[in-house]
């Protein structure tokens, strides 16, 4: 039953107000006001009981009229304020799918494994095959067979660490020569070079215990030291750059005759001498032409077969490379250091 009428003011403006609610706080005090326990309505309701029958239907009829209209401007405006929260919401917490992402930390190459394979491929170009050999060695691979036999002086030197015999942890790559001579049989021309590991008792500044060696062999007929110049100055101006010069100084070493140290241009003053030089050269490798008993010991015969063997450090050319003045950072695993030649890399 609808009442005959006009809405009475008070529910015009509970209507009224209902629908300017602002907040959902605010609604619900505005429910507590017309239809709580003390609200307008439950009053008005309460006080058809000392109305005549009659009236007390009429007024009754209005009354849940305007009850029902409250309560559903009530639920209509707490859906129309939990849309405006939801929109809000949303627009707070939009994705930008423009904004840069957390990238995961990427890992680096270590300085000692990219001059490896700058090395490694810098051979592999001139013709040379790389090949292992055991970082444990007898002392006849290490010794005897490079023409060191048991008292010579130059064993001292090498500070070995001796395993049960007769074993040793090989102090040079050295005896790879003889490995790839004999596993050779004699074939010719033999170009072949290694990269490894190399124990010494030595730790200071410029040597750690356990050092890595390049080393290259080279046998044919009628090999000699312009040979020899000629590869040596080719790998190094590969590796530090085309305008270095090289030197042979005469020196000794039990597996080569002659003997002689490579000095290179200094590549931090360009040759002109600096406080790492001093006089513009560098000692960088030592070489020479393979010593006839070694050929021997590789099953070739030194009358008819002639080479040349040079070695070199690997962490010394990557000091010198990267201008380091200590190796041993480079085995201490500090990442901050390490990932630093990533830049230095991609210049
Ligand atoms: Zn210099």
């Amino acid at each position: 039953m609808g009442g005959n009428g006009a809405r009475e003011d008070w529910a015009i403006v509970a209507l009224a107000e209902i629908a300017a609610a602002p907040t959902v706080a605010a609604l619900e005090a505005l429910r507590v006001q017309y239809l709580g326990k003390q609200g307008r309505v439950t009053g008005e309701l309460r006080a058809l009981s000392g109305l005549p029958a009659l009236e007390r239907r009429a007024r009754g009829a209005v009354l849940n009229e305007y009850k029902t209209d409250i309560e559903h401007a009530l639920s209509r405006q707490r859906e129309v304020l939990a849309q405006a929260e939801q929109t809000q919401r949303l627009e707070q917490e939009r994705l930008d799918l423009t904004l840069p992402g957390v990238s995961p930390a990427w890992g680096t190459l270590h300085p000692i494994t990219r001059v490896r394979r700058r090395l490694a491929d810098v051979m592999l170009r001139l013709g040379f095959t790389l090949r292992t050999a055991p970082e444990m060695e007898t002392e006849w691979y290490n010794f005897e067979a490079l023409n060191m036999p048991a008292d010579h002086p130059a064993r001292e030197m090498h500070d070995t660490f001796y395993l049960e015999a007769p074993y040793v942890l090989r102090t040079h790559t050295s005896p790879f020569q003889i490995r790839a001579m004999r596993d050779a049989g004699g074939e010719l021309p033999l170009r072949v070079a290694t990269l490894g590991f190399t124990y010494r008792r030595d730790d200071d500044a410029t040597h750690t215990p356990q050092f890595m060696q390049m080393e290259g062999l080279v046998l044919d007929r009628g090999i000699g030291l312009p040979d020899l110049k000629g590869v040596v100055l080719a790998v190094v101006r590969d590796v530090f750059g085309p305008t270095e010069r090289i030197r042979l100084r005469p020196s000794f070493f039990p597996f080569t005759e002659p003997s002689a140290e490579v000095d290179m241009s200094c590549p931090l003053c360009l040759g002109t001498g600096c406080r790492v030089c001093h006089t513009g050269w560098i000692e960088i490798l030592g070489s020479g032409l393979v010593h006839p008993r070694v050929l021997e010991a590789g099953g070739y015969d030194p009358g008819e077969v002639s080479g040349f063997a040079f070695g070199w450090g690997v962490e010394r050319v990557a000091m010198l490379l990267y201008g380091l003045d200590e190796l041993r950072p480079l085995y201490q695993n500090d990442v901050r250091f390490l990932q630093a030649f990533d830049a230095w890399d991609s210049l």
